[in-house]
């Protein structure tokens, strides 16, 4: 049954037995007590006997005829609560079943928009996996709507920069490449771990991690030893990129449509043998990629993923020790300055829906 229903049946309609006549219950009561000594001599006294008894006699009956009025009327009444009650119970099923079949519909068209869309943005991203020509319109596309994003969210990056900062989500996964091995789930679940309580407790950022893919793309050799440098960028625009891509279409399938007009794109952590020079354990290129690489080596600290992630929300190296941004990222604790927490909530992968 229905809320709306039971609470009406509960407060309202659900006493229709209490309606009861509860009037004209001493008709018997009714006697004549006046004129009872009279003088056998006393003749007007015995008139005025005769006319009390039978006026009692004619109030008693009118008294059991408005009795049975009165019964009857609270059956009436008794009966026509009884078919409120069921018109009330039948309507909240029907407006019950009505709600559920519309959600039901709302649901089914809106997945269904969702995947054509997914389908479209696969397509894109196959598209943009070729070689040069699709690395070169990737590069522009990811510019021009993260700028794009970032004029229309101008507001929300002031309100931030002001300390008004209501919870946002970004959504990140991981792939892996089909290379064995090259870093257990654990060690990239520490990076996972690390990335989520971070952004959670300083920029008040719902991280929502969409999980470890194992892809079957092989990567090209500069997939697997990334140059975190000019070299690496314009290797990209080549088969580097394509395994990107393609990857993250095949891999994430699911609201790609999402990086192809960029707000609320996913952040996809690639997992890498090596990232050039040495002693750099990660890499990013701004907003010129949907995606990131890091090693996540065993030896690795937990804050490379949040670091690069950082990059790809247009953080720069930062020269305090503590902080997250520093091109030695911190071991533990590390820390984000009002302006860097400002500008990653204003990322376009950064959103309230
Ligand atoms: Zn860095």
């Amino acid at each position: 049954m229905g809320r709306v229903c039971r609470e009406v049946q509960d407060q309202v309609v659900g006493n229709c037995n209490n309606i009861q006549c509860t009037s004209f219950t001493n008709c018997n009561s009714i006697q004549c007590t006046s004129f009872t000594g009279c003088a056998w001599w006393n003749v007007p006294c015995h008139v005025a006997r005769g006319v009390c008894v039978a006026a009692a006699v004619i109030a008693r009956a009118a008294c059991w005829v408005a009795r049975a009025a009165c019964d009857t009327a609270a059956a009436l009444a008794r009966a026509a609560c009884w078919v409120a009650r069921a018109a009330c119970v039948v309507a909240a099923e029907v407006a019950r079943t009505a709600c559920i079949v519309a959600a039901a519909l709302a649901r089914a068209a809106c997945e269904v928009v969702n995947f054509v869309l997914d389908v479209i943005g696969f397509i894109v991203e196959v598209i943009l996996s070729i070689p040069i020509i699709g690395g070169i319109i990737r590069t522009i596309l990811n510019w021009v709507t993260e700028i794009i994003w970032r004029i229309v969210g101008i507001f929300d990056f002031l309100a931030s920069l002001a300390g008004i900062r209501p919870r946002k989500k970004m959504y990140f996964g991981v792939i892996v490449p089909p290379i064995t091995p090259i870093a257990s789930d654990a060690d990239i679940q520490r990076q996972v771990d690390a990335t989520v309580a971070f952004y959670d407790q300083t920029c008040n950022i719902n991280m929502i991690f969409t999980g470890i893919c194992h892809t079957d793309v092989s990567p090209p050799a500069a997939g697997l030893t990334v140059g975190c440098d000019a070299g690496g960028f314009f290797n990209d625009w080549l088969l580097t990129g394509s395994y990107f891509e393609f990857a993250s279409a095949t891999c994430k399938f699911t609201d790609s449509f999402r990086r192809i007009i960029g707000l609320g794109a996913e952040i996809i952590v690639f997992i890498v043998q090596n990232v050039t020079p040495a002693n750099t354990n990660g890499c990013s290129f701004g907003s010129t990629h949907n995606w990131v690489v890091i090693e996540a080596l065993p030896t690795d600290q937990a804050f490379v993923a949040a670091h690069e992630i950082g990059h790809a929300c247009w953080l720069l190296h930062d020269g305090d020790p503590a902080n997250l941004m520093n091109s030695t990222t911190p071991t533990a604790n590390p820390t984000l300055t009002n302006l860097q927490i400002a500008v990653v909530r204003w990322s376009k992968h950064c959103v309230y829906i």
